[in-house]
């Protein structure tokens, strides 16, 4: 038995998939009790009265290049927060198995665990190292009932990027132990590479992508799982059979033609300064405790008077996100990377 299929639960091991409709785009479709005719109002290229393309191979090889793995290493997901419940959902039986995450980090983890009945052990960020991954600590509280280790890089809602050399550390440490994800949504606003090209040889490790983030599609909701082909192939047991809707799919693809692509550089080079400027410019402002270095396209802020600051954004009606209830964070709010103009805006606001 390979180690994938002893860490899984062992129902899903079992489980047979469901068999959908065949997908043979040159033959008439009279096996998928579809409609034959579009409805009104679909403009859709290929026709929203079929099914789509179950794991679409065009849409997979392109991100594949755009990832730089073999394309056998993906799954495409709702978002990448379908990603982590399925996960969840293929690894963790209720009541017996958990997963590990370091707070304050990103609250689907602890909630697809929450949702399946999986327990969720916590090793703290450390807060004086600015966040920094405490291998050693996670490893010793990583026991046997642990399926699952998520970690988050760059990191919501702190902004900074764990060490390579400790995920790596991590990563080694439990091969053949646990599933250790790593979740890059915003790893295109920042200075590194994907760790995605180390998951070739590397069954232990996964990792997370969005177009949500970066490349401007959280309406889209297209996530990307890349991991081992079997550990692809046991959570594609438990994704529904049709889960990416054709209009994002034809979206998505339109959307990652090369030209597109260089025009996102240039959108990305503009965050990374508006992030910059934004920093400076609170660090200067009266009643602002700590602005954290980030390498997201959001900055984690300490205040004198948290309350306030949100009350006042409001009433220049911009949102901010209150960071107040993740642990040790209780005079923080995490701020997004709007334009120049709306950035201005919450800075005036918070004068
Ligand atoms: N991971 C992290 C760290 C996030 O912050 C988010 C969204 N806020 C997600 C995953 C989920 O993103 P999506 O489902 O849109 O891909």
């Amino acid at each position: 038995m390979s180690w994938v299929s002893e860490l899984a639960r062992p129902d899903i091991v079992a489980l047979k998939a469901y068999e959908h409709a065949s997908w043979e785009p040159g033959l008439t479709r009279l096996h998928a009790n579809e409609l034959p005719w579009r409805a009104a109002g679909d403009e859709s290229l290929s026709g929203l009265n079929r099914y789509p393309e179950p794991q679409p191979k065009t849409l997979i090889g392109r991100l594949a290049q755009i990832y730089k793995v073999p394309a056998e290493y993906l799954l495409v997901t709702r978002g990448s927060d379908e990603a982590i419940d399925l996960l969840v959902r293929a690894f963790c039986r209720a009541g017996a198995d958990a997963v590990l995450l370091c707070p304050p980090t990103f609250g689907m983890y602890a909630l697809a665990a929450q949702i399946q009945g999986a327990n969720v052990h916590r090793v703290p960020l450390s807060m004086e190292e600015g966040f920094a991954l405490q291998p050693q600590a996670l490893l010793s509280h990583c026991t046997s009932d642990v399926k699952l280790v998520f970690l988050c890089s760059p990191n919501n809602p702190t902004g900074n990027l764990l060490a390579e050399s400790a995920i790596l550390e991590v990563i080694d440490a439990l091969a053949s132990r646990a599933l250790v994800i790593v979740d890059e949504a915003y790893i295109e606003f920042s200075t590194r590479a994907s760790l995605a090209a180390l998951v070739v040889g590397r069954p232990q490790l996964a990792v997370l992508r969005t177009l949500s983030k970066a490349h401007g599609l959280a309406g889209a909701r297209l996530g990307t799982l890349i991991g081992d082909p079997e550990v692809i192939a046991l959570v594609r047991k438990v994704i529904a059979p049709y889960a990416i809707p054709q209009l994002t799919l034809e979206t998505v693809l339109a959307s990652l033609s090369a030209s597109h692509l260089s025009a996102l550089q240039g959108r990305l080079a503009h965050v990374r300064e508006e992030r910059q400027r934004i920093s400076d410019a609170l660090e200067r402002l009266p009643g602002i405790k700590l602005v954290y270095p980030s390498e997201a396209n959001f900055l984690l802020v300490r205040f004198e008077d948290p309350a306030g600051a949100l009350a006042r954004a409001r009433e220049a009606r911009l949102l901010v996100r209150d960071a107040r209830a993740y642990p040790g964070l209780n005079d923080a709010l995490r701020v997004t990377i709007g334009t120049a103009d709306q950035n201005d805006a919450l800075l005036e606001a918070w004068q």
